[in-house]
């Protein structure tokens, strides 16, 4: 197998930029769509498209700058392709909506039977949630096979389809997304879905799944978190830092006798809502306040503690 950043042109410590922008350039060359029938392009797109897949991932980078091969995914393309109607044990590095697409049912042949809508799964973190981006969506859709045009599959020897007529080809569309999604949200691409002879282009539907934060838990478009303080802090108030989605530092102030459990409500700092405007609404974040109980008190801070104790016990009347 080639080499990936060889494949994109690119040094090993390009940077994200870099990567994604090389991949742009020769993924457009090289796409099918403007390469009706060119079989070394097409090849060439889906290695420029494998290359760029483990490439943009940051964790599937590591672990291909470390073992010099991507292990989440043996096949390349090419051999995908070759063993598709029968091997499926081959798929298990891929994700479910190429198999959704293939699996359902089967033809007499044996071949699957080909399905118009597209599912694809889009993952996005809550940043680009509250900003919106355009991302590219990679998957795989049927098109008219170029070689035979998909004639009669009982006069078929087209060897570039297996005489089925049409192809099973790597693509992508850049996509823009709006702020305000939300997980199972359904965006519908009409006419970028899969050929079927006889009747016509099926639609491209991607579904949103949030990714999980690290730091804030999404309902609505409020941001849930929460922050443990001390017994100390709680008793006498304090400040505490907070960092919004936007990597604005925020001061929280704690009043003093805080309690455990209590909800601080940030007004507006949470996710940016659509509307027809121009002006950007927003949730809240949610703040929950944990105080922890102190352990493996040292000699001094139980000195102390049983001193508290014994002023509680003197300021608290014990009677009614
Ligand atoms: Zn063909």
């Amino acid at each position: 197998m080639k080499d990936f950043y060889e494949i994109l042109g690119v040094p090993r410590d390009a940077s994200d930029e870099v990567i994604k922008k090389a991949y742009r350039k020769l993924a457009k060359k090289y796409h099918p769509d403007k390469n009706p029938g060119n079989k070394k392009a097409e090849e060439k797109f889906k290695e420029v498209t494998t290359a760029y897949d483990v490439l943009k991932d940051p964790h599937k980078r590591s672990s291909y700058n470390l073992s010099g091969q991507y292990s989440g995914n043996k096949n390349s393309f090419k051999d995908t392709y070759a063993d598709m109607p029968f091997g499926f044990d081959s798929f298990a590095g891929f994700r479910d909506d190429f198999f959704e697409n293939l699996f359902n049912a089967t033809n007499i042949k044996g071949f699957p039977k080909l399905i118009l809508d597209i599912k694809k799964e889009v993952f996005l973190t809550l940043e680009e949630i509250d900003t919106g981006i355009e991302k590219d969506v990679f998957y795989e859709k049927r098109i008219l096979c170029p070689d035979c045009r998909g004639i009669l599959p009982v006069m078929n020897n087209c060897s570039n389809c297996d005489g089925e007529g049409v192809k099973l080809v790597a693509t992508y569309i850049s996509q823009k997304f709006d702020i305000g999604l939300y997980d199972s949200k359904e965006i519908i691409i009409t006419g970028k879905g899969n050929f079927v002879p006889g009747a016509k282009i099926g639609n491209l539907i991607l579904i949103i799944r949030v990714k999980d934060h690290p730091n804030f838990a999404k309902k609505g478009y409020d941001l849930i978190t929460s922050k443990t303080i001390t017994f100390p802090e709680a008793a006498l108030g304090t400040i505490i830092e907070l960092e919004n989605l936007r990597k604005q530092k925020l001061n929280v102030k704690i009043k003093e006798g805080i309690q455990t459990g209590t909800q601080l409500v940030l007004h507006g700092q949470g996710l940016a809502k659509p509307n027809d405007h121009g002006a950007r609404d927003r949730g809240d974040i949610v703040l929950i306040i944990a105080v922890e109980t102190p352990t493996n008190l040292i000699k001094e801070e139980k000195e102390l503690y049983l001193k508290l104790k014994e002023i509680y016990n003197n300021k608290i009347p014990i009677t009614s």
